[in-house]
């Protein structure tokens, strides 16, 4: 209880901060034009079974191209966004592009694989938040389990009996959820014990160099065994080299995603691979 009070104060003393910095109050005016503009894309980066290569699935991530600033990098405006209601108005605009991005893809003829959208912590707070999938599923006629949700434990702290029962809600809609950043947040245990969770996503702090780093082999491999346990399916994150695809292979990964085996793409893109399947998919 101590850590926690501690946890909030700071948090509260960072977000004063936040408040009286007018870069990014500015910074989050122009976050509310960009969405009126259209300056937000969904780009997609694919999901590879990590034996056999096959695509098994894409996680959507959200770009946005200011006329001025460029590419502005979500790990810069994500967190700019999550100080207001502006990242509520950002999932609800990512959970419907990404489901008529699914329509779309079924249109042109193609069988898509599911898509994970990235949900922040407090979407998850929302009365309506399970309403709201399933509205974007019947606006654009997708079944549930093209849909896929990736939550971070940091993400669920605030407000955990709800998080929860959205969770469990999208679940019944047929969504599958992944823990993203996996090790990096708090009380994972906590989560894998009451969420209805289908993957873990190793973060790539524990990816990147596990090839030559025998501390990160170990916790990959416990981590794994965790999961496996618990039939969890495991997805390494941010893998890039040869080396460590084979490494994360033996320490029995089930999914790889990373520069190595696919960057995020515009839709087009993702389209050529999901036509470039053999038969079946
Ligand atoms: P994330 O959900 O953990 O997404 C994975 C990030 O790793 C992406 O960064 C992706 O481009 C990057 N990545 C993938 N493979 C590699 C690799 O091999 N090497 C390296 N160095 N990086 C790799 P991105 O697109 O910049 O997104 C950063 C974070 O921003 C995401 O982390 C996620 O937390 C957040 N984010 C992105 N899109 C959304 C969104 O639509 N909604 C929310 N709430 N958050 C989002
Ligand atoms: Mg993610
Ligand atoms: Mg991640
Ligand atoms: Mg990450």
């Amino acid at each position: 209880a101590d850590d926690r009070a501690l946890f909030s104060l700071n948090l509260s003393a960072e977000l004063a901060a936040v408040s009286a910095d007018p870069e990014l109050i500015a910074l989050q005016r122009r976050l509310q034009d960009a969405l009126l503009q259209d300056q937000l894309s969904l780009v997609f980066q694919p999901i590879f079974d990590i034996h056999s290569l096959h695509l098994h699935s894409a996680e959507a991530l959200l770009r946005w191209r200011h006329p001025e600033l460029g590419e502005v990098s979500p790990a810069r405006f994500i967190p700019v966004a999550e100080r207001s209601d502006l990242i509520l108005e950002l999932g609800r605009h990512v959970l419907s592009r990404a489901a008529a991005q699914i329509a779309d893809w079924r249109r042109q003829g193609l069988e898509p694989v599911p898509v994970a959208v990235n949900v922040s912590g407090s979407e998850l707070k929302q009365c309506d938040f399970a309403d709201q999938i399933g509205g974007v599923l019947k606006e654009y006629a997708i079944p549930g389990h093209l849909l896929r949700v990736e939550v971070t434990e940091h993400g669920l702290i605030s407000d955990f009996a709800r998080a929860t029962a959205n969770l469990r809600a999208a679940g019944e809609l047929g969504l599958g959820i992944a823990l993203d950043d996996f090790g990096t947040g708090y009380s994972s245990f906590r989560y894998l014990r009451h969420l209805p969770i289908r993957a873990l996503k190793i973060d790539r702090e524990f990816v990147a160099g596990v090839d030559v780093d025998a501390r990160d082999q170990r916790i990959v491999r416990a981590m794994v065994a965790l999961a496996h346990s618990l039939r969890l399916k495991v997805i390494a994150e941010g893998v890039e080299t040869e080396s460590e695809l084979a490494t994360l292979r033996r320490l029995r990964c089930d999914y790889v995603q990373g520069f190595l085996t696919g960057r995020p793409m515009p839709a087009a893109g993702f389209a050529a691979l999901l036509g470039a399947r053999g038969c079946g998919g």
